[in-house]
Order: structure tokens, then sequence, then C-alpha cells
């Protein structure tokens, strides 16, 4: 086995494929698959995969292999093998599919440098430049840049006395701490003792020191404890009397906080029921999808944590996914606590490096238990007993650039490779999930209740046609205006919420909340201020922008929208003694200043916390006693067929966190389209019946579940190449596609323009095309090799977002 096949990292569609090389004795034995190694690429080193040995190449004149770039393979089998089916499900390049399984700080980085050519000095160099490489043979290129020397560089570069290289450079370094451990038996070290000098009083307070613990202790704390300092150390080290080394620590995110252990609890009758299945699934290595739909606070959670038991106790590994904004300290507090050191958790929070921490505990198999966000999917267990998959409908677990995934995708296909359980928790499903569960391709379990049977709280709709007819022009309904006033006297905090308002914009009349939709596609028109056109990004329908609203003849017909700035300005103007805190992303932008904002919060720093998404969830502060949601339109009418399943699950979602504790709590929805099934059913927590409005819906305009999706994007910079390639495409598509399908557009796309580039999209419906893969890759491998035109496509099957 002399020769690897290796996955470069350079992700075209030329180099898509496995390139061989050759092993060099000293490496044979050592490389194995599934380890990140360096080969040369062209002039460049760079960073690339093993994926097979193998004994005989159809290629001749191998290039050798540089070194090694682990111990052990970063990538198991199975995720190799993974690999493959994520880069054909996503029509990604496998170099990607492979770089997403690991933490970011495995990821290359390369360094450009400038080297003096073999058997060169730097005499050789014109004078000009031989200071630049005094002390090395090497110059970084950025040094090169800002010293302003590239121009000569690249003289003598002609010449051959220089050449570019680039090195391959690992982010993160595995940190390491030094300690210090006695070299000799303790009856000598106590002789050595006596026989210290009398002026080196500290080199004898430290041999006592390990007199009295003869053991290691790590250097910062032995000179600490005996106030005294590294020199001292090291004189003894060079005596012989103590030795020092390195050891590595784990970089951890929780180190000062500790955990209060938890037992499970009892089970309801309810949780009972439904976590049989799981555990007998579990216990037959069995591999069944369940979705567990239960309200928020009807004990889902318990029942992962005592799955998860059961997983452990048979030595098996469990992973947990949450959404990321979900993963606050007290959903990591509850696994911690049940399970303390053998849970690792994975999230955006944490630095690379203790990314990469978590990463190693996992791989080494030093924790049982994993709780992250959308990419601990990927987690390298190698026997994995169970997935859980916490808030299954959120949009969060599907990857919006290559490879374009979606989390639960991953786990089933992984818990196939296992025979193990998946469970799926919501108190929303997504229609697709629900739609299988009513199938019975997943199997369905049900918490109807709350625990305690606690009520959900009251649910008021304020019509904000009326606020206006009755002359209040203000973001605030007179209603909500008391109740955060009332709030404020009685000291109990308010939550308020604003939709995040997308790229696009829609227009809106103020006096009756009619909203244009694409007569074909059942999605709101977007606006487009500099042509002044409303279109249909689906399928390419246009209009004009009204004057008057077709449904009622008012002129307040108008686009839609506010930030959270702005409200927090008004809120300062109408209850200037409010204490308000803004969450959204200027305001969390750093590191920690999510969790300070709410603790903050939590402490009663503030009577109202304003934000967008990302208060929905994780808030369950006991003195919340009122939510408000300023506009429930915003995400309505966003061009999105999910428009109303998302403003359903994230209406029903920031209600649940009000009045979860003793104090009663309630939730104003203020809207122009109160009569909206979204809307008026979530007020009133009514899934089942969203469900089968939904569904019809869908079902009538060819949308999933009833039908699957594929989104093809183009961009050029210039419109009219954009255009007449997207034609192409499209006609492409509906040649080789059944007459089931419904291919629509060319359209643009709802953010039209991008960096300058002008984008387009082709929506593909349809419910069963086994050729429309290979048609996809086929469009891809055409645009991709041929770069003249410089169209850039991208191919979303099962997009989530289509912008
Ligand atoms: P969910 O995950 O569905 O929101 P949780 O599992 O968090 O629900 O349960 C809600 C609350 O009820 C939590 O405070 C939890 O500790 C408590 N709880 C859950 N199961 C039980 C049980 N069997 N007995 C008593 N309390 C429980
Ligand atoms: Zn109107
Ligand atoms: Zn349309």
């Amino acid at each position: 086995m002399e020769i690897a096949s290796v996955i470069v990292d350079v992700p075209t569609k030329q180099t898509d494929r496995p390139f061989d090389y050759f092993i060099p004795e000293q490496w044979r034995g050592v490389i194995q698959p599934g380890m990140r190694v360096i080969v040369p690429f062209g002039p460049r080193n760079i960073q690339g995969f093993v994926v097979d040995l193998k004994a005989e190449s159809e290629f001749e004149k191998l290039r050798n292999i540089i070194e090694p770039m682990d111990l052990e393979p970063v990538l198991n089998q199975e995720l190799l093998k993974l690999g493959d089916w994520l880069t054909e499900s996503t029509l990604c390049f496998k170099i990607f599919a492979y770089q997403v399984m690991l933490p970011a700080a495995l990821k290359a980085k390369y360094e450009k440098k400038v080297r003096l050519a073999d058997g060169l000095a730097v005499k050789d160099l014109p004078e000009t430049l031989q200071a630049f490489f005094e002390n090395a043979d090497m110059l970084d290129w950025d040094d090169a840049l800002k010293k302003a020397i590239v121009p000569q560089l690249q003289r003598e570069a002609a010449k051959g006395h220089l050449e570019v290289i680039y090195m391959v450079k690992e982010r993160v370094k595995k940190k390491k701490r030094k300690y210090v451990r006695p070299n000799v038996p303790l009856t000598e070290l106590n002789n050595e003792i006596e026989r210290i000098p009398a002026n080196a009083e500290k080199q004898r307070q430290v041999l006592r020191y390990f007199s009295r613990h003869f053991n290691e202790v790590e250097l910062k704390k032995l000179v600490a404890d005996v106030k005294t300092s590294a020199s001292t150390v090291k004189a003894l080290v060079e005596k012989k009397l103590l030795t020092e080394f390195e050891m590595e620590v784990y970089r951890n995110p929780f180190e000062h906080r500790t955990f209060e252990r938890t037992m499970p609890l009892p089970l309801t009758e309810a949780q009972q029921t439904a976590i049989e299945p799981i555990l007998n699934a579990i216990e037959q290595n069995h591999h069944e999808v369940f979705l567990l739909y239960g309200v928020t606070g009807s004990g889902k959670t318990e029942i992962y944590l005592q799955s998860i038991q059961e997983v452990i106790e048979k030595g098996q590994e469990a992973i947990v996914l949450v959404p990321e904004i979900s993963l606050t300290p007290q959903m990591v507090n509850r696994f911690k606590g049940r399970f303390g050191d053998l849970v690792a958790v994975l999230h955006s929070g944490l630095s690379a490096g203790e990314k990469y921490d978590e990463w190693r505990k996992i791989q080494r198999k030093e924790v049982k238990v994993v709780v992250g966000a959308r990419s601990a999917i990927f987690a390298p267990f190698e026997n994995i007993g169970i997935i859980i998959i916490d808030e299954e409908h959120e949009t969060s677990y599907k990857q919006e650039e290559m490879p374009r995934y979606h989390a639960r995708d991953v786990a089933v296909e992984r818990a196939l490779n296992y025979n193990c359980p998946v469970v799926l928790g919501s108190a929303t499903p997504s229609l697709e999930s629900f739609a299988r569960a009513q199938k019975k391709v997943y199997h369905l379990l049900s918490l109807p209740n709350r625990m305690n049977n606690q009520n959900l709280p009251a649910v008021e709709i304020i019509d904000m046609r009326e606020e206006l007819r009755d002359g209040n022009r203000s973001m605030f309904s007179r209603k909500l205006f008391e109740m955060l006033k009332d709030r404020i006297e009685k000291k109990q905090q308010s939550v308020l919420f604003l939709n995040k308002r997308g790229h696009s914009s829609f227009v809106m009349c103020r006096d009756c909340g009619y909203v244009m939709n694409c007569p074909n596609c059942d999605i709101s028109l977007t606006y487009h201020r500099v042509t002044e056109q409303m279109k249909c990004h689906y399928c390419g329908y246009e209009s004009f922008v009204p004057k008057h609203c077709p449904e009622c003849n008012s002129e307040y017909i108008r686009y839609f929208g506010t930030g959270t700035q702005k409200v927090e300005e008004e809120l300062g103007k109408i209850l200037p003694e409010a204490r308000v805190i803004r969450m959204d992303v200027d305001t969390t932008g750093r590191k920690g200043s999510h969790e300070r904002l709410l603790t903050d919060f939590k402490d009663g720093k503030a009577d109202i916390l304003l934000g967008t998404q990302m208060i929905a969830k994780g808030l369950d502060f006991p003195n919340i006693t009122l939510v408000g949601v300023l506009s429930a339109d915003t995400m309505l009418h966003l061009p999105d067929f999910r428009a109303s399943e998302k403003t359903f699950q994230l209406l029903t979602q920031v209600s649940g966190r009000a009045g979860r504790h003793q104090l009663p709590g309630e939730v104003i929805i203020q809207t122009y389209t109160p009569e909206h099934y979204s809307i008026e059913l979530a007020s009133h927590h009514d899934y089942d019946l969203f469900y089968q409005r939904e569904m019809m819906i869908r079902k009538m305009h060819h949308y999933p579940p009833f039908y699957y999706l594929s989104l093809i994007t183009v961009s050029h910079e210039q419109l009219v190449t954009v255009v007449s390639e997207m034609e192409k495409i499209v006609s492409y598509v509906r040649a080789h596609v059944s007459k089931e399908a419904v291919v629509l557009g060319p359209a643009a796309s709802p953010i039209p323009r991008i960096n300058n580039r002008y984008r387009y999209q082709c929506l593909i419906k349809y419910k069963r095309e086994p050729n429309l893969i290979n048609t996809l890759k086929t469009i891809l491998d055409q645009y991709q090799k041929d770069t003249k035109i410089g169209l850039q496509v991208s191919i979303d099957v099962n997009p989530h977002i289509l912008m």
C-alpha cells in the first residue's frame, strides 16, 4: 500500500476527484485513510484528505506526499463514506463535504511566502532587497506587500532567483502547560534539601514543597504556592533534581461554572407512553425516526435525558442538536447537570480553540454526549446509539452554503448506519415531518399537555388597521402601550418582539391590510425600488405598484418595515421611564454579549427586552408577564411559500415566553391581517388545525410536502448574460424532466443584485424525477468547467430560504 488517493483542497470542478500520490518510505504504515496530508499540487503545497490506500495507480510518475498533518485519522470510515453521500445528495465538491465535518481549527490556512531559490544566497540578490532577507531565506508575502517591494521581487522571480511558495498552517495549536515533578526518589530529595547552600533559600523551599507533595504540579501553581520564580525552578531542573514537562490541557469554556447534579425524574404517564418505543428501539438496535410532538414545557427534554441515559448504559453515544439560539446556559446546564463531564458542547459562542478541544474530547471518546448546533451532527463518534434533534422545525438546521445539507437528513443517514433511533422534537413540527408522521413514515409520539397542566398564556390579537382609523399612527397600539406601562408600575418585565426585516420588502395597505400576491404562486410580490415594480421571484410575474389599494381604494398603500433601533427611539419618547435592553445583530456582535444582555435582563436591570428572532427562544425568566409582537405581518409576507408556517411557529414560540412560572402571562400580537389563519390559530395554540389548513394550500400550489423543490440560482455582472444563460438552463431543464414537473422561471431573485452581480433563479417543483440530480449535475459541470462566461451557478436541492 504505497499509494494514497487524496482529495485536495482546491474546490473546482476539475479537481473534484481523488489524486494519487506516492507515500514515501518513512510514512508508510503511518498514513491512513481519514488523515490530512500535505501534498504538492501544481506549484504549491496544499492540504488534502487521504480517502484510500492502494498498491497501484493507473497514473504514472506520481508525486510524493510531503507529510501527514495528523497522527491519527480525523475522519473515520463512516464519515468518509458519509462524505460520498453528502457530495451526491447536495451536489457539492467532495472537499467541502469533508471540511464541514471538522472544527474550523482543522481547516487549512495557507501562508504565502517568498523564498530564495535553491542554491542561492542572500548576497546574490540586489542590494535593495538583501535587507529584507537578512535573517531568513523566506519572506512573508504580506510583509512584501506592506513594504511595497513586490515589483522588485517579481523581477527577481522572473530571473529564477526567488520563488513563491505556499505553506500550510494549522490554525490552532493544542494548548499546553508546563508541569514540574521530582526527578529523584523521595529519600534522595530529602537529602538534597540539606545540601542546598544557605544562599539558595528559595531552592530549598521548592524542594521542601516536593517533599510534602511528592507529585507533579503545574509550574504556575508551584511558583505561586512557594512564592518563588521560574528561574529558581529552572536551577533545580538543571541540577537534575526536578524535571519540567508539558501536558496538553483542554480549554474549558465551563471552567468556572459548577453544575448541580440532577437525577432522572419519575415520568408522568404521558411521558412513559412516549418514551417506551424509543427505549425499545435503543435496546433492539433498531433504526426508526420518532417525531416527539409536544408543546413547550410538556416534558420533552426529560425524555431526551432518560433516553440518553439508556444509551450511555449500553455503552453507546448520543448526539443532541439544538438550534444555535437556544444553546443557552440553561439548556447546557440540563445536560451537564445530568451527565456531567460526559458532555461536550459545540456552539458558535466558543472560540476556535475551545471548539477544537471539545471536538477532541469526542474524538478521543472521553465524552458520551455531544450537545451542539447544526454541525455537531458530524461529531466523530463511532458507536452512536441515538440522535436527537430538538426544535426540529428550525430553519437553522439547513446550511445555506456548500454543502447545502439539512441536519435532519444527515441524522437519518448516520442513524441508518448505526441502526439507532432518531428523535425529532417540536411543539410546531415542520409540515414535512408531521406529514411523514401522518403517513407513518415517522413514528408519532405526542405529549399534549404542559407539566402540571399549566395553562398556555392568553393571546390577544390587536388590529392595527383600527388603530389607524382611530388616529393612532404609532407603532404601538393603545392596548400594548397601556400594558407596558402597567408592567413597569408592577415591576414586572416585558418582551417586545420585532421580526427582522428580510432583504426584500413588500407593499401593504395600512387601511385594510391588503398585500399583493402573485396570482400563480401564492407568495407576496417583492417591491423593487429601482424599477418601481412588483415582481414574483418564483415565476417572474410582474406588476406596477398600485397608487390606490385595489381592495379598499385607500392611498395608504406603501412599503413596510421598521428596525429595532427605530422602535427603541419611539419607546424612549412614549415611555421615557422604561429601561430597555435592545438585542439584535448590532448589540450582540461580540462574544458573550448575548449572554450578558440576557443576564442583565434576568437580574432585573431592565423593564423591557426588545429584540429580533434571537430572543424568541430559551428565555425562561419568572418575571416576564407580557410578550408583545409588534408586527406579525413582516414575517407573514416574506416572499416564501413557508411564510405562514414560519409565522405560526414563531408566534407560538414567542407566546411560550410569557407566564412560564407563577405569574400568569399575557401575549399581544399586533397585525394588519388579524383574520389570517396562521395568526388566528397561533393565538389559540392550535397546531392541528393549522396543519390541515396549510396542507390544503401546499397541495393546491404544488409545494412541499406534496412536491419537492430544487432551486437554481445564477449570477453575473451583465444582466443580459444572466437572463440569456438562465433561459438556456431553463429550457434544458424543461427538456429533461417529466410532464409532471413544474419548471418556473427565469425570475429575478428576491435579492436581485449582490456585489454588482445580477441574480436570477429557476425553481423546479417535482414529485418523482429520478433523472433530475443528473440533469442538475450536468448544468453545474458545464458552467463550472466553462469559466469563460463567468457565470456563477449554485443549486440547492430542497432549499429552505429562497433568496
Ligand atoms: P420541554 O422540553 O417539552 O419544554 P421540559 O422537559 O423542559 O419540557 O419540562 C418542563 C418542566 O417540567 C421542566 O422544568 C422539567 O424539569 C419539568 N419536568 C419534566 N418532566 C417531569 C416529570 N416527570 N416530573 C416532574 N417534573 C418534570
Ligand atoms: Zn386597502
Ligand atoms: Zn409567481
